[in-house]
């Protein structure tokens, strides 16, 4: 590895882009030579290095003509393929957008961009950010970094693989039922959900408009911190996001908590917790005890309908965000439409051209998701699972609304088990989605979700613990996870892979 990137932070090479020790071409360049030699892991769906040369040249010039730069001045960041990228490749992961190159920006793109950033590499992610393992992605899987016979988790896969294998030092995923927290914990790196509403979501391809979220892929809090600064606020494009003051979430990091109050939730520890996961968690609760925190248990009794909530809201809205990919004005326009199975031939060209274009351009995965939420949605079922799953989201929000009477962060696993095998879950699709048994909650509530570093299993896969805290409470959040990170080492661990 090139020594410019070893044990690299965005706060460590932000340091050497000022102190003139680095250029940003420079750092640009080793990370697309890296990015070269570890092509295997199939982190990045599109990477266009000559545009990134140009951008950290002018970057560059800026500083050396004295000119702001910015708080990323110079920084490749990387960049989760549901996400805008003007003229640039954004598919989803999927043969149905393979052609699109958005006109123009996601807002937290600009806001990248205005601090910057060197947008890095659009990453590779399950399709339409539906999964938990990044197979399901139109280019292949994505590779676990510390044992490649693994997967990195998903749907951020790309996107949490390419700061753990020092592919880029920061990252942008999205989370609409645990796809940034997940793959951080099974790839060894830090992972924020922010509160629904705090980053605008107005360029972020949707999955599930209530639910989905745009953060932070690091290697620690401070990066978290500075990250989640600039992408957040109000945006008049996006009615949802909210108008609050961003914290200086840096500059109170460091400030220890007078006192911490930790919440231990029962039902985060059940029957099918891995026994190494469940002791890395609980000797993680024994650091926060030595460090003056209290320790308190809690309860968040409908999380058991976690799961079976999230499997009917995200794919109701899902089969209505996904509705506009017919080949008409967006996506795979199939260029045979004949007909194909008996009765077709009486239905009108337009609606079999539409019926070709998604049967090609969707995969299983997604197709198996329209189909749930339809059905969730049709007349006469509606009112039993849609309508019904709107009730149980809001007793599992009141859940959380009780316990934060108590305590003022909840930490528990962030996934029942450490990263799988390649494969291993594609056959059995619950396990697949029991994955998420423990971040969709907070998804369903709207509240901010951090998983860090907290150990390591006996062959060396990384393990997270999730922190979460009441809606807008980053600030707190940061600073509770910050007391952790700063007790232990399993932030700065990395794999050897081509070091
Ligand atoms: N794994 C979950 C799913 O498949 C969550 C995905 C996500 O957060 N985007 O829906």
């Amino acid at each position: 590895m090139n020594d410019l990137l070893k044990d690299a932070t965005v706060t460590s090479l932000l340091a050497k882009l000022e102190a003139r020790e680095v250029s940003s071409e420079e750092l640009v360049r080793a990370y697309v030579d890296r990015a070269g030699a570890l092509g295997r892991l199939n982190v990045y769906a599109h990477l266009d290095a000559d545009r990134a040369l140009e951008r950290a040249r002018a970057i560059d010039a800026d500083r050396a003509a004295g000119r702001p730069v910015g708080p990323l001045g110079g920084v490749p960041v990387a960049i989760k393929d549901v996400l805008c990228v003007e003229g640039e490749p954004t598919t989803c992961g999927s043969r149905m957008l393979r052609d699109f190159r958005p006109p123009y920006d996601a807002t937290a793109i600009v806001k990248l961009r205005e601090a910057g950033a060197v947008l890095f590499g659009k990453t590779n992610m399950d399709e339409f950010a539906m999964g938990s393992s990044t197979e399901s992605s139109f280019h292949g899987p994505t590779l676990n970094p510390w044992d490649e016979t693994r997967i990195p988790g998903g749907s951020s896969g790309g996107s949490a693989a390419a700061v753990a294998a020092d592919l880029a030092p920061a990252s942008l995923g999205t989370d609409t039922g645990g796809s940034i927290r997940q793959p951080a914990s099974f790839c060894g790196v830090v992972g924020l959900k922010p509160t629904y509403g705090r980053v605008s979501r107005y360029g972020l391809i949707a999955f599930a408009s209530s639910l989905d979220q745009i953060g932070p892929f690091t290697h620690d809090l401070a990066d978290a911190a500075l990250l989640l600064k600039v992408i957040s606020g109000r945006d008049e494009r996006d009615a949802t996001s909210v108008d609050r003051p961003v914290p200086d979430y840096s500059a109170s990091l460091d400030r220890k908590p007078e006192s911490l109050r930790i919440g231990v939730a029962r039902e985060f520890f059940t029957e099918g917790l891995d026994p190494e996961v469940e002791s890395a968690v609980r000797e993680a609760i024994r650091v926060y005890e030595k460090a003056g925190a209290r320790i308190k248990e809690v309860s968040l009794p409908h999380s058991g309908y976690g799961i079976p909530v999230y499997y009917i809201v995200a794919p109701a809205e899902c089969s209505s965000n996904l509705a506009r990919y017919d080949g008409t004005i967006f996506g795979h326009r199939a260029e045979d439409w004949s007909p194909r199975y008996p009765g077709e031939e009486d239905l009108h060209p337009l609606v079999r051209m539409m019926m070709a274009s998604r049967a090609e351009g969707f995969g299983a995965e997604v197709k198996r998701r329209i189909m749930l939420g339809t059905f969730a949605l049709s007349a006469g079922y509606a009112d039993q699972y849609y309508n019904q799953a709107l009730k149980v989201r809001r007793l599992i929000r009141d859940d959380f609304d009780a316990a934060f009477q108590d305590v003022d962060v909840i930490v528990g696993p962030t996934s029942p088990t450490p990263a799988f095998e390649l494969g291993g879950r594609s056959d059995d699709l619950l396990s697949m989605y029991l994955s998420d048994i423990y971040t969709v909650t907070a998804n369903l509530a709207g509240i901010p979700g951090l998983s860090v570093p907290c150990g390591q299993t006996k062959t060396g896969l990384p393990i997270g613990l999730q922190l979460l805290a009441p809606a807008f409470a980053e600030e707190s959040l940061l600073r509770a996870a910050r007391v952790f990170e700063r007790e232990t080492d399993w932030h700065l661990r990395r794999p050897a892979i081509g070091s």
